[in-house]
């Protein structure tokens, strides 16, 4: 949990008591206030933060279409729309790993939060040395725990208009409840042999555990490394020794890797599909259907699912 220190001017015009130390917990109130102003990291927070955030928020989203999360520095422009934000939200467990420090630096002034917060460690995916996989959006059950720091965020900060939030964040975790529940039945029709996501990194681990897949990623749960000859030759023999009919590329990583695995597999006498894009760490475009969390995890389940079963 991250505190806000207000400005002092600021903090003595709250604290009715006259001015003291400013208590650990003191978020600002912000009812009066035309709109909150909120800044995010990747889409799938934006999108969120739009939904439970209605005409209360105005949201500026600093990582667009294409944009991968993990290599993403913010520049002095970014830094002073953080600078200007009234809350500020973000992946957390290293997503923004380069972001770490300006992150850091603005949450001694601001109310920053990281939407992974309030999920119990214990429904994460450790990846050792007490690290996590960040990749928390592609379990949409989880997800909801998002929604809900989002939602309770809001209303903290913003309590005359905390209805408002629940009622909207309400709307949404059913939309997401109904959305869990289709990708559930859409992974049902794969054939368990060909339950298997091989794609550039470890993005969809959540959504394996989740929906019943093994997720292969030629490269870890951040982009950072580049994958090497071995792993490309490493993956070649999995799939054309499994005869794994389809393998997918991502729209925020560049296909150069998939496409030599798939050179490799056909080297072995073995013909692998790449079965589509899929997008991992940022949404589609916006105002197109995958420009929404749940246009792009529908996208990807299509995707996933007709590619492994041997569809077009
Ligand atoms: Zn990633």
């Amino acid at each position: 949990m991250r505190v806000v220190l207000l400005p002092l001017a600021a903090a003595c015009a709250a604290l009715a008591a006259g001015c003291g130390p400013i208590p650990e917990s003191t978020v600002p109130d912000l009812s009066d206030r035309e709109t909150i102003r909120v800044v995010s990291t990747v889409g799938m927070i934006a999108d969120a933060v739009e939904r439970v955030g209605g005409d209360r928020v105005e949201v500026d989203g600093l990582m667009g279409p294409g944009i991968d999360p993990h290599l993403y520095k913010a520049s002095e422009g970014d830094v002073r729309r953080l600078e200007r934000a009234d809350v500020i939200f973000y992946g957390g467990l290293h997503l923004e790993a380069k972001m770490a420090d300006v992150l850091e630096r603005i949450g001694e002034r601001r109310l920053t939060r990281a939407v992974t917060d309030g999920m119990p460690r214990s429904g994460l995916i450790s990846v050792g040395n007490g690290q996590y996989d960040p990749h928390v959006w592609f379990d949409v059950d989880l997800w909801k725990g998002a929604v809900r720091e989002i939602r309770d965020t809001l209303a903290s900060v913003d309590p005359a208009h905390a209805a408002g939030y629940r009622e909207r964040a309400a709307a949404y975790l059913d939309e997401l409840t109904a959305l869990d529940a289709e990708v559930r039945r859409e992974s049902a029709t794969v054939p368990p042999a060909a339950r298997v996501i091989v794609t550039a990194h470890d993005a969809f681990g959540y959504f394996g555990r989740r929906y019943g897949f093994e997720v292969v990623g030629l490269q870890g749960i951040s982009t950072a490394s580049e994958a090497g000859a071995k792993d490309v030759q490493r993956l070649a023999d999995l799939i054309a020794s499994r005869r794994i009919p389809a393998i997918f590329v991502e729209s925020s990583v560049s296909p150069r890797t998939i496409e030599a695995v798939k050179e490799a597999v056909r080297a072995r006498g073995f013909d692998v599909e790449i079965g589509g894009s899929l997008f991992s760490d940022a949404m589609g475009t916006a105002g197109t259907p995958e420009g929404t969390y749940v246009g792009m995890v529908r996208h990807n389940a299509d995707t996933i699912t007709s590619a492994l079963r041997g569809e077009e």
